[in-house]
């Protein structure tokens, strides 16, 4: 059973994941890029390594946490990377969201290198990060996804195996592809009620009265309505993931048009400055679109 892990990436939601298994009894070895970040890992008795391999050094577990692929790329390749270093963790737990097919082409290059790999996106976001309560998808194989099972649980309620190496990754793409188009749907509503005379807050206690009231759009409102929109699932990162679902939908022959649609306004809102908000701030490029 792990014991000692690894866990590279502290950003919105690595660090408070990381505090979790520190909480739980594990010992834990954290990078960063950006070493400033690793601090409250520190003073919480966390380990911190000076180099991503030194991180995947003796460790049981080895958990990534970072913003897609070309940031694994660079923790694994990099001078003090995990593979170029030759560092040979237990089993290499990649919960950064990224497209199925780059979680295939990273299993063939951990192979070579001679570490298993499991993949583990999360569905939700900051808070649940904080309290434990995320739910882990695990793609690979089910021995390992099994022995894994006490790791995760200190940063989930629960743990979905969606079945073999890519499957994980295209259940948070599906998840995140839903989550993009409600989420420009609400702010779209919002924009039409409003200029139809409505009050914002009117509307939005009118979708959570009824039949359309949703967990999302209720962890939304306070946003909403105040117009301020501090990063819990970044912008950026919304605009990511849907380019990754319309990548994958290509590969699949899919036809997905309001992904497509809705990822024109995430972009937009790029232009704006948006990217390190929250993703909600899609009401604000919709408010400043044209008709
Ligand atoms: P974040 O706050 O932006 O943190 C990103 C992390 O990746 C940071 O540790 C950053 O290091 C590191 N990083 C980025 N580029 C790098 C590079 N080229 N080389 C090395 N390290 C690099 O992102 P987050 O919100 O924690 O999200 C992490 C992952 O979880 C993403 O895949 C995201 O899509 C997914 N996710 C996020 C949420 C959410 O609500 N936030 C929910 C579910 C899933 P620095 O500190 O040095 O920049």
């Amino acid at each position: 059973m792990a014991q000692k892990i690894g866990f590279i990436g502290m950003g919105i939601m690595g660090k408070p994941m990381a505090l979790n298994l520190l909480k739980g009894g594990y010992e834990v070895t954290v990078f960063n890029r950006t070493l400033s970040k690793t601090e409250p890992l520190a003073s919480a008795g966390a380990g911190v390594a000076e180099t991503p391999g030194g991180a995947a050094d003796g460790a049981d577990a080895l958990i990534l946490m970072l913003t897609g692929p070309e940031a694994v790329d660079s923790m694994l390749n990099e001078p003090g990377g995990v593979v170029e270093g030759g560092a040979e963790p237990g089993v290499l737990v990649n919960m950064s969201t990224v497209p199925p097919a780059y979680s295939r082409k990273l299993k063939g290059v951990l192979d070579a290198a001679g570490i298993p790999l499991v993949e583990a996106p999360v569905a939700g976001t900051k808070k649940p990060a904080e309290t434990g309560e995320l739910v882990i998808l695990a793609g690979g194989d089910e021995k390992r996804v099994g022995d894994l099972e006490p790791v995760f649980m200190k940063m989930g309620k629960k743990v979905l195996h969606c079945g073999e190496i890519g499957q994980a990754a295209a259940m948070k793409l599906t998840l995140n592809l839903l989550l993009g188009i409600m989420m420009e749907g609400i702010g779209e509503a919002l924009q039409f009620g409003k200029k139809a005379g409505l009050s914002q807050e009117m509307i939005l206690d009118a979708v959570l009265a009824g039949p359309l009231g949703c967990p999302l759009f209720d962890i939304k409102s306070e946003a909403l309505k105040s117009d301020e929109f501090p990063a819990q699932f970044p912008f950026k990162h919304m605009l990511k993931d849907l380019r990754f679902a319309l990548d994958t939908a290509r590969e699949t022959d899919t036809a997905t048009p309001a992904c497509g649609a809705v990822a024109g306004v995430y972009e937009r809102g790029m232009e704006m400055d948006l990217g390190d908000l929250d993703m909600a701030a899609v009401i604000r490029v919709l408010a400043a679109m044209p008709r």
